[in-house]
């Protein structure tokens, strides 16, 4: 039985924080993602209004204005999306008041400090216009914003379509007790993954690690990384974890592409035993991606974030893309973990060759790493 009658003016809020260069968008995986719900919920509500975060401004920015995504949902919805320039406040009240337009998107929610200050006030003046709340933005569901843990408070209530579909993928790798479990980290900083990788050791069989990330293991192993990525400070760490009970599970590569800058454009290959203290890391080489491979091929169920090199630039992206290709036409079960890896995949594959993407970058590792999320399960899932 549906819980979706009478949604009357509702707040929905998504995650719309997408890449944006010189005004345009540049990947809009999460706006594609988050309007699917405009069409469940188009009957049974009076006015539909967006809203979301992006970026990380410092008060109103307008390079991080979200105007240019009104365009981009318009677009996909082939519907007016009306923008109002404002948070909260009597332009938005009377517009919703009005119920000239249907959609309505408004500005980013980080605009005003009361959103990552979680203020009561902030959280009344915004919802203040609307009868119900939809939280579908996973991407921010491990916040204590506003948006995440207040807005609701004041509304009746609902978790988004989005979330439960994060939710549902992520469990079966999180309760994953079947053999052939492989997770493929990279990306840059070893620190922002380490609970993950001391929390996934033991459920995996495989965990392969390229990136910059794997540069401060490899130092701690005592190789040579030249002028590769390394968190100095990580290094006892990453010791630690390559000698507990687990650590031969780690898989690191064992040959590289190498420049003398990450400006340059000339790349080689070198082997692990081969490389020079000028060099700098910036791919995994083929004999690691044919490694990989072979661990990929055989396994069942595969987690994969962050890129396998500084994939931005043409000559270092061999690793990413050839990963790309390998997970792409995979059998096994295949979740991607947000950021980089999305953006990767949407520039050398397509979408429909994966199981799972995650909408969720920090929130979906976070989520893998067993913590509570504070926008996970708070509200009851909408009923359609
Ligand atoms: P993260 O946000 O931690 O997933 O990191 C993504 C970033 O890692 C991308 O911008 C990549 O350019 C960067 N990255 C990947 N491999 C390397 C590397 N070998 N050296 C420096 N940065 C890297």
């Amino acid at each position: 039985m549906s819980n979706l009658d009478n949604l009357g003016n509702v707040l929905i809020r998504s995650d719309l924080n997408v890449p944006i260069k010189n005004g345009q968008i540049t990947d809009n995986f999460r706006i594609l993602k988050s309007v699917g719900i405009v069409d469940t919920i188009f009957d049974k509500s009076k006015t539909i209004t967006f809203i979301s975060h992006m970026g990380r401004p410092d008060g109103k920015d307008l390079n991080l204005s979200l105007r240019p995504v009104a365009k981009s949902m318009e677009n996909i919805l082939d519907k007016k999306v009306h923008f109002i320039d404002e948070v909260f406040g009597e332009e938005v009240e009377e517009q919703i008041e009005k119920s000239e337009f249907k959609i309505f998107l408004l500005e980013n929610l980080r605009f005003e400090k009361g959103e990552i200050e979680n203020d009561n006030n902030f959280s009344k003046q915004v919802t203040k216009p609307f009868n119900s709340y939809i939280f579908d933005a996973f991407g921010a569901a491990h916040r204590e914003h506003a948006s995440v843990v207040s807005f609701g408070e004041n509304l009746d209530s609902f978790q988004g379509p989005l979330m439960d579909k994060e939710i549902h993928e992520l469990d079966k790798l999180l309760n994953n007790n079947e053999t052939g479990y492989a997770v493929l980290l990279g990306g840059a900083k070893i620190s922002d993954k380490l609970n993950l990788i001391e929390k996934l050791l033991p459920k995996v069989e495989y965990l392969m690690i390229g990136g910059g990330m794997c540069f401060t293991l490899l130092k701690a192993l005592g190789h040579e990384i030249g002028r590769s990525l390394l968190e100095e400070s990580f290094i006892s760490k990453a010791e630690e974890l390559l000698n507990s009970e687990f650590g031969n599970k780690i898989i690191l590569p064992i040959d590289f592409g190498v420049s003398d800058s990450i400006n340059s454009s000339v790349r080689e290959n070198v082997k692990l035993e081969d490389f020079k203290n000028n060099h700098i890391g910036v791919d995994i080489g083929p004999q690691t991606i044919s490694n990989f491979r072979k661990i990929l091929d055989k396994s069942k169920n595969i987690f994969w974030n962050g890129p396998m090199g500084i994939f931005e630039k043409e000559e270092f992206s061999y690793g990413t893309r050839e990963i790309t290709n390998i997970i792409s036409s995979s059998s096994a079960y295949t979740c991607i973990g947000g950021g980089d890896s999305v953006s990767a995949i949407n520039k050398y594959a397509d979408t429909k060759y994966f199981n799972h993407i995650s909408t969720g970058g920090g929130a979906s590792l976070e989520y893998l790493e067993g913590k509570k999320l504070p926008g996970v399960n708070k509200y009851k899932s909408l009923i359609i």
